[in-house]
């Protein structure tokens, strides 16, 4: 596009002392001004381009900071099912039959039908499945991806029967009935280890998501939506870089990936920032680059593996589940303090939170000591439920607080209340602390497959959390209604909030002098729109480095 300057137009900047302008001048991937039309015009020469924006809006483009991007493109060939659509298990099969029929065998070789209701496993075996498709393999995953139903054929080709072993010590395995038969249900993806021997039998794997083809749309989806940088919720491989390199290759990538490298347990994190590392030596370009390191501390309230401070409302004994204690977990933050990476922490539990607020003042206190600075970005995901006490000191402490705002409408229906009881239930997504005590608030949409694309639209996530309501569930206004959140610190959470998380806020996040020329353009003015229908608002064009990847200037 080379060298223009858009003038009359609405520029909110994401920056704090400048928060609007009415001309932004680009030259090349670059902003060269942000400001008054009439300074610019003043110093630049004829041959720059002006363009006229007609009074249209402009903001920095969109930052996602914790999303499972690639995840998204692997699940791209599963057999989506509206679940809530069947009256029962029966009705979901016979639509998995229906559309066996519409799809031969040499079609569709292998069907991976999804998401099922968690209670309808409890009384499912195969023969409910064989009645509808016998032909070949078929799975139906439940909403948790915790365990999932099989027909025979499917046993037959992964090669498990009644004398394939059976580990009582693990929850990973093959169901069996009084026999030692198994029955079709299986536990905790027990079945993947034994995948590439039915791959193999019936010629087809799954579409690699290093193809193009696959991972392509979905970036594309992205970029629509007016995102150009992402930090994967995790990176599941090299083939994750290999998919981005051979768009990257193309030209067709309009967007900073930033990888994240798991680990599970204290012993496990040399070999995460071991990865981290051989990732940068690998693939590391302009573009792409990691350098952070993501722990799950605990689970999900619906399933009750969330950590919480008080016990079950029903089970007094349990406190649900933590996956590292305080002072692993400071051992932890040091160690990747001492590997200049940062890290992101999957948390929903009170315990969690307050464990991990714990272990960052421990770290820091102890590098203090030492006359050293504790310099990692650690970002704590979810919140879901919080201490109005750990908040603040979360804040004082430095701490990143990311949120998903597309959950505050009440998406994962009320399973928690059985667990933590209305009192507590009741406070879930409480963020306006956070920005009262001035943490650094970023918003992201961790969606993980390919049914909840739309969900990653910052638009409508931000009309969910300005208003309680999730329009796609029937559910009332979430509470409490106090904790709905002003559209502006949302705007800042997905623009120079994520870019912070990012370790990129010098880049890009904000419109200002020597950052990309990353930008949208927008069709209303976001500030002005009523929050019941913010949702609607679209990006008309979506700039990148200086050139339009959605739409078009001038118009
Ligand atoms: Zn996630």
């Amino acid at each position: 596009m080379g060298e223009y300057i858009l003038y009359h137009a609405k520029i909110w900047t994401a920056e704090n002392d400048a928060e609007w302008a009415d001309a932004m001048w680009v030259s090349g991937d670059k902003i060269l001004a942000v400001g008054a039309y009439q300074d610019m015009e003043d110093v630049a020469s004829a041959h720059v381009r002006r363009i006229d924006m007609n009074g249209q809006m402009i903001i920095p483009s969109f930052v996602d900071c914790h999303v499972h991007i690639t995840t998204v493109a692997r699940s791209s060939w599963l057999l989506v099912l509206d679940k809530d659509s069947y009256a029962d298990l029966d009705a979901m099969l016979a639509d998995i039959g229906k559309y066996a029929k519409q799809h031969p065998v040499e079609e569709v070789p292998y069907i991976y039908a999804t998401p099922c209701l968690q209670e309808w496993m409890e009384h499912a075996d195969k023969t409910m499945l064989d009645r509808y498709v016998s032909d070949r393999p078929v799975l139906l995953c439940d909403e948790g991806f915790h365990s999932c139903l099989i027909n025979s054929r499917m046993l037959e080709l992964l090669e498990v029967d009644e004398h394939t072993p059976y580990d009582p010590t693990t929850s990973m395995n093959y169901a069996r009935d009084a026999h030692n038969v198994p029955t079709g249900i299986v536990y905790e993806h027990r079945y993947e280890a034994d995948l590439p021997k039915m791959y193999e039998k019936i010629h087809w794997c799954p579409p690699d998501q290093s193809d193009p083809a696959v991972i392509g749309p979905i970036l594309k989806q992205f970029n629509d939506y007016g995102i150009t940088a992402v930090l994967d919720g995790f990176t599941e491989g090299d083939e994750t870089f290999e998919g981005l390199k051979r768009i990257e290759e193309k030209g067709e990538l309009h967007m900073y990936y930033r990888g994240n490298s798991l680990f599970k347990k204290l012993s496990d994190l040399p070999d995460a920032i071991e990865q981290a590392r051989r990732w940068n030596e690998k693939y590391q370009d302009s573009k792409m680059q990691t350098e952070c390191i993501k722990l799950f501390l605990d689970g999900t309230n619906e399933l009750g593996t969330a950590a919480l401070m008080e016990p079950f409302v029903e089970d007094p004994d349990n406190y649900g589940v933590i996956n590292m204690e305080e002072k692993e977990l400071t051992e932890a933050m040091l160690q990747i303090n001492e590997a200049k990476l940062d890290l992101q922490i999957h948390m929903v539990g009170d315990r969690a939170f307050h464990t991990a607020v714990n272990a960052v003042e421990n770290a820091k206190k102890k590098l203090e000591q030492e006359g050293k600075k504790f310099t990692s970005r650690v970002t704590l995901l979810h919140c879901e439920l919080t201490k109005p006490e750990d908040r603040r000191r979360a804040a004082e402490l430095g701490i990143y607080i990311n949120i998903t705002p597309h959950w505050n409408g009440g998406i994962f229906g009320d399973a928690a209340l059985k667990i933590v009881g209305k009192e507590r239930f009741d406070t879930f997504y409480s963020f306006r602390d956070f920005i009262r005590y001035g943490a650094v608030l970023s918003c992201s949409s961790d969606i993980v497959s390919i049914e909840e694309l739309d969900r990653a639209n910052p638009f409508a996530a931000m009309q969910i959390a300005a208003t309680r309501r999730d329009p796609q569930s029937c559910f009332e206004e979430r509470q409490p209604a106090s904790e709905k959140l002003p559209v502006r610190d949302m705007m800042l959470g997905f623009t120079i909030e994520g870019a912070k998380c990012m370790h990129m806020e010098k880049e890009i996040g904000s419109l200002a002098k020597g950052k990309k020329a990353n930008f949208c353009v927008l069709n209303r003015n976001v500030f002005e729109v009523p929050v019941d229908k913010l949702g609607t608002t679209e990006t008309v064009t979506v700039v990148f480095e200086g050139s339009p990847v959605k739409g078009g200037l001038p118009y």
